[in-house]
């Protein structure tokens, strides 16, 4: 079925998986910055309960920080353990080639620049429909704990 990434070559891989583990690195050290803010800002007097609580607080930590970064972290490691598939670098609606210039600006492609360019395209045809869809889907991301 799905053709295989062989546009890329090994040192192009290795570069964009550096890249997503960059990119990986700078939101969770983003994530641990808002953590300690959290935990000094509302635990100051529970302090047997931090432990407990540190993976709640991570996941409010982050909610507040910011969903769309949340979202983009998950598409990071989605891309991290596909990177050294095949399949990585392939166009998710068309089965082409993603280009390199195009996974180096953006290592979480999933969509070749014309599949892209058609979604979009859509998108804004569909502006209302997408919309309702898409608030529904933040809602529920972002659900109180
Ligand atoms: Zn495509």
């Amino acid at each position: 079925m799905a053709r295989l990434n062989k546009h890329l070559t090994k040192p192009h891989l290795a570069a964009l998986k550096e890249k997503l583990h960059a990119e990986a690195e700078r939101i969770r050290s983003n994530f641990t910055v808002k953590k300690a803010e959290y935990e000094s800002a509302t635990l100051a007097g529970a302090k047997d309960e931090v432990d407990a609580a540190n993976d709640n607080i991570l996941l409010a930590a982050d909610m507040r920080f910011s969903n769309r970064e949340a979202l983009y972290y998950k598409k990071v490691l989605k891309s991290l353990a596909k990177v050294d598939s095949e399949q990585y670098g392939m166009c998710d609606d068309c089965g082409g080639e993603i280009s390199f210039t195009r996974l180096l600006a953006r290592p979480t492609s999933e969509m070749c620049i014309i599949c892209k360019e058609e979604s979009e395209r859509e998108e804004s045809q569909n502006y209302h429909d997408r919309r309702s869809k898409s608030l529904g889907r933040e809602m529920t991301v972002s659900a109180p704990l």
